[in-house]
């Protein structure tokens, strides 16, 4: 099932990016594996897929020590600072920057290995008080933090707009996500980037979320089926 799972989905990226005029290999896919067990990872990498997308902290520690090398993990879900330190030497990107604390943190734990981290700024972009994410109207100043830590690679931006059954609905939240990536980027703020990443997108409106501009998604159900329960 899972790299039947697989092919579906990298097909459907491809003819979601096709529609918008974009290139299929501006589009990364991460497999949220997130409460699966590392049976079902390993044969998703396997069929290929290499990236993978956590939100505990001690599932990425009690997994990774399985994964080959080449295997990646992006930490997706909510960090706390006092496992920043384990996330940064285990993770290859944290997607959930969302207050400069916790930026602060993580960029003391890297000057000591001399090691850069790629992040990601979090941006509660729907307002939703169930979500983190730095607002929108503080999304700059942050930003303009994070750029002084010398050991974080702000890479772009994520989000994880209000949970909505018609994947339509979504839309405005990427879209406004995809422009404040612009306004950003034309202040500069991204001038190192060679193409400033928007991870945006699950397994029920990645297509919707790629038409409006992702260049990662993140996709757990679609791939694995239901998660067990916690
Ligand atoms: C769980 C999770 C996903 C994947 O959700 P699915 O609906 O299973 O595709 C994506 N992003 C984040 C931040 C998550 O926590």
């Amino acid at each position: 099932m899972i790299p039947e799972n697989l092919a579906r989905i990298q097909d459907e990226i491809m003819q979601s990016a096709q529609r918008a005029g974009r290139a299929p290999s501006d589009i990364q896919l991460v497999a949220v594996s997130k409460r699966f067990p590392i049976k079902e990872i390993i044969t998703a990498f396997e069929a290929g897929q290499q990236l993978f997308g956590e939100n505990y902290v001690q599932e990425v520690q009690s997994k990774s020590p399985f994964m080959p090398p080449e295997a990646r993990f992006h930490f997706i879900g909510h960090l706390q600072t006092n496992k920043a330190k384990i996330a940064a030497e285990l993770c290859y990107m944290i997607e959930t920057v969302d207050r400069i604390k916790l930026g602060k943190v993580l960029n003391k734990h890297l000057s000591k290995s001399g090691k850069k981290l790629r992040v990601l700024m979090q941006v509660n972009i729907g307002d939703d008080p169930g979500k983190s994410g730095v607002h929108l109207e503080k999304a700059e100043e942050l930003l303009e933090q994070m750029l002084e830590l010398d050991f974080l690679e702000v890479c772009g931006l994520m989000t994880m707009p209000p949970l909505e059954l018609d994947p339509e609905l979504s839309r405005p939240h990427f879209r406004k996500l995809r422009q404040l990536l612009e306004v950003l980027t034309s202040k500069g703020l991204f001038k190192n980037q060679l193409k400033p990443e928007l991870s945006m997108g699950m397994s029920n409106d990645f297509k919707i979320a790629i038409e409006e501009g992702a260049t990662i998604v993140r996709v757990g159900t679609a791939i694995f089926g239901n998660r067990p329960s916690a």
